[in-house]
């Protein structure tokens, strides 16, 4: 079974054989690996290897962003949109889980597919696609895409004619931090022709998709849009167009709520989102969501080892050409916590020591790449540790080896599985799932 998935089926036949071993092994803490990869740097050693940045992955943090999707938003299928973290890793364990995915490429549709992923679980969610992408999909029977454009339509006309059409409407992103309007959405005094023209055509179009933006910060935006979509449900009903999709796409924040704030928090979206599309679309209609940060951001940690340091300025070993790219591509404001200090491991410790103003640099001899202009932080020297949080989303995606840096290496863990949750049929599951691909 090593190297592979295998089927639900496949894995549930394996459940007595390795019972025994899920709950005798004592599966690591973020911490743990965190203090373990780090006090064992040999410091005589040649070799990059212990001194590297590398993530910690929390497959457990997915897996329980799973369950808490399933208790909040009942009626709404997650396809995970791949964009935001296509970890082998993290894309076997939602295929096992049975989430469908968001591909926007060829590659990312053969990754899937290459899971063993049924083609309905699959949404080409790219409104401009190249042709040939069109082709592929033809081919390997992706029928679900978007589009919002006239030319789109004639394309899929002419290289995938029995595509399943959903159009994706613009709506108000004017509360997210990362803003996809600007280049994607038809407006909704375009909806019309845009039917008319797939209807001239004899083109199926099954349902409405929008993305409010991704980083949404206020719950009410879902609602303005879903109201947005039942119009252009109304109108396709009047062209003679009987819808039955509606994709309520991706912005979801992965947040709880935190005390003293005023956040927004997963729940406070699905407590609105859910009651508006029961009150407008009747049950016969499929949601289904496009979530990315959602089910990523927290499940990543990044260390990094602070390479050098002039005056107050720090450098480490991964900036903004690798997972650090999003500080400028997805706007994060990034947290530098200290990890280990003097040979002493920190991590989620108040140190008492006065804290000094600094910035934090990447290791490249590009001075883009900063990641904290300015912070506080205590004296730090060559050779200590920092730890960021929240790094599993639009991080590794877009990393690059500029300057000859590799990309950080990843170790898995998986926590809190049978305690949080009395899911244990699950559980076991995804317990050999970590076995399997060990
Ligand atoms: N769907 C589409 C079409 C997107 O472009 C994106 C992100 O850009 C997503 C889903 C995922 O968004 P998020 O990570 O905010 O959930």
């Amino acid at each position: 079974m090593k190297g592979s998935i295998g089927t639900v089926s496949s894995i549930d036949n394996n459940i007595q054989k390795y019972y025994s071993k899920l709950f005798n092994d004592h599966v690591l803490s973020v911490e743990e690996i965190l203090r373990n990869h780090v006090l064992s740097l040999n410091v005589d050693s040649c070799e990059t290897d212990g001194e590297n940045a590398f993530f910690v992955a929390d497959l457990g943090v997915i897996y329980r962003q799973h369950i808490r999707w399933k208790a909040n938003l009942p009626r709404i299928e997650p396809y995970y949109a791949v964009k935001c973290n296509p970890d082998p890793i993290l894309l076997k364990l939602l295929a096992v889980l049975g989430t469908g995915f968001d591909c926007a490429s060829k590659s990312e549709i053969q990754t899937i597919l290459d899971l063993g992923v049924d083609e309905s679980r699959i949404i080409y969610a790219n409104p401009c696609k190249q042709a040939s992408f069109i082709r592929y999909a033809a081919q390997r029977d992706i029928r679900m895409m978007t589009f919002d454009n006239i030319d789109e339509i004639y394309k899929i006309k002419r290289y995938f004619p029995s595509a399943l059409l959903v159009i994706r409407i613009c709506v108000d992103d004017s509360k997210s931090i990362c803003k996809l309007s600007p280049k994607f959405g038809a407006p909704l005094d375009t909806t019309e022709i845009l039917l008319e023209t797939a209807k001239s055509l004899g083109m199926e179009v099954i349902g409405v998709s929008f993305h409010v933006g991704s980083g949404c910060y206020e719950e009410n935006i879902f609602v303005d849009a879903v109201y947005r979509a039942r119009y252009v449900f109304d109108q396709a009903e009047r062209l003679g167009y009987n819808f039955h999709l509606l994709d309520v796409g991706g912005g979801f924040s992965p947040a709880f709520d935190e005390i003293g704030k005023d956040n927004i928090t997963f729940e406070k979206v699905a407590s609105l989102l859910g009651p508006a599309i029961d009150k407008l679309f009747p049950s016969d209609v499929r949601v289904i969501a496009e979530p990315g940060r959602y089910y990523s951001a927290s499940a990543f940690t990044i260390a990094t080892h602070i390479i050098a340091r002039r005056t107050t300025l720090h450098y480490i070993n991964d900036g903004v050409y690798g997972a650090f790219n999003c500080i400028l591509f997805d706007h994060q404001v990034v947290q530098p916590k200290v990890l280990c200090k003097g040979g002493e491991f920190t991590f989620e410790q108040e140190i008492e020591e006065p804290e000094y103003s600094c910035s934090i640099w990447g290791p490249t001899c590009d001075s883009i790449d900063c990641i904290t202009k300015k912070g506080y932080l205590p004296e730090l020297i060559p050779g200590d540790w920092l730890y960021f949080e929240e790094m599993g989303a639009y991080t590794i995606c877009a990393a690059s080896q500029f300057n000859g840096f590799k990309k950080s290496n990843i170790i898995y863990t998986t926590t809190d599985l049978l305690t949080d949750f009395a899911l244990t049929h699950h559980a076991i599951r995804f317990h050999l799932i970590l076995i399997i691909i060990d």
